[in-house]
């Protein structure tokens, strides 16, 4: 069974999306963690929009950031069809920006996401408050948390999961920035997954800033992608790479918007397997 994430720069485009739903979604993606929509018109991230909005204390001006951040989704739910109605999610999401604690608060944009999405794939929504469960010293409790993922997957054949948050104590509880990342690992280390497909606006990884296409690498073992992190090479978070390599889970990052290629961080032995599919794949 294959996990799948979505990061918000592959959730930037109606296109993109539409991309995802008929060309890569099929019915292995049994369980798919999503981040925010990209968050481009407002020129930086939709967790950081929220940032701002938390930190607004005056109500006016609150809402003055709140309102086009909904009209956003309301576009996106527009572009993309969607028939459900959405107003008793927007006036729990408002309430959630106007009166939340900064976890609440900043956790809107994969619940939104997420929602949405599960009407446009046609997939069931699930929780992540359901899912994972922070203990005391903030790490996931494993166990009570693989426990509620592996009945999740025995309940619903296709299950859509924001990312970046859980449970504690009943209260909403955040990952640290990027952690979608380890949603979608625990997960897969959950329901034993044989891959962890992680979809970005890049290809896969490269020696450097990615943006720079400098080498690429076809494989890393998962000591070799620590030695990247270390130099600075933050593809996918530690934590994630840290919960797949306790079940020797490989990790594909690939490009929602150039598809086949893609970089995997496995085990040395699955190197050969792993390289084979893609040049079969090539042809
Ligand atoms: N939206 C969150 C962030 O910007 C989590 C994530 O994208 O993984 O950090």
């Amino acid at each position: 069974m294959i996990v799948a994430k979505f990061g918000s720069s592959s959730l930037q485009t109606i296109e993109q999306i539409k991309k995802i739903k008929s060309q890569i979604l099929d019915s292995d993606h049994q369980m798919v963690v999503v981040s925010a929509f990209g968050g481009d018109k407002f020129g930086k991230k939709l967790t950081d929009v929220l940032i701002g909005i938390y930190q607004e204390t005056i109500i006016e001006k609150k809402m003055a950031l709140i309102t086009p951040f909904l009209a956003y989704h309301q576009d996106i739910i527009s572009a993309l069809k969607c028939q459900k109605d959405y107003s008793q999610l927007f006036k729990e999401a408002t309430n959630r920006m106007l009166n939340g604690d900064y976890d609440t608060c900043l956790a809107t944009g994969e619940y939104l996401s997420a929602t949405i999405l599960s009407e446009y794939f046609e997939m069931t929504f699930v929780d992540s408050r359901q899912l994972i469960f922070f203990s005391k010293d903030q790490t996931v409790d494993i166990k009570r948390s693989s426990a509620a993922i592996l009945d999740a997957s025995k309940q619903h054949r296709r299950c859509l999961v924001p990312g970046f948050y859980g449970d504690y104590k009943g209260n909403i509880h955040l990952f640290t920035r990027g952690g979608s990342d380890i949603t979608a690992a625990v997960i897969a280390y959950a329901i034993d997954a044989t891959l962890y497909e992680n979809w970005k606006d890049t290809d896969g990884i490269y020696n450097d800033d990615i943006k720079t296409h400098k080498v690429y690498y076809d494989f890393l073992s998962y000591e070799s992608y620590y030695k990247l992190l270390s130099l600075g090479n933050r593809v996918i978070h530690k934590e994630a790479v840290d919960f797949a390599q306790l079940k020797e889970i490989p990790i594909r990052v690939c490009s929602v918007d150039t598809g086949g290629r893609g970089t995997v961080i496995g085990n040395v032995s699955q190197r050969e397997k792993y390289l084979k599919r893609r040049f079969s794949c090539a042809g």
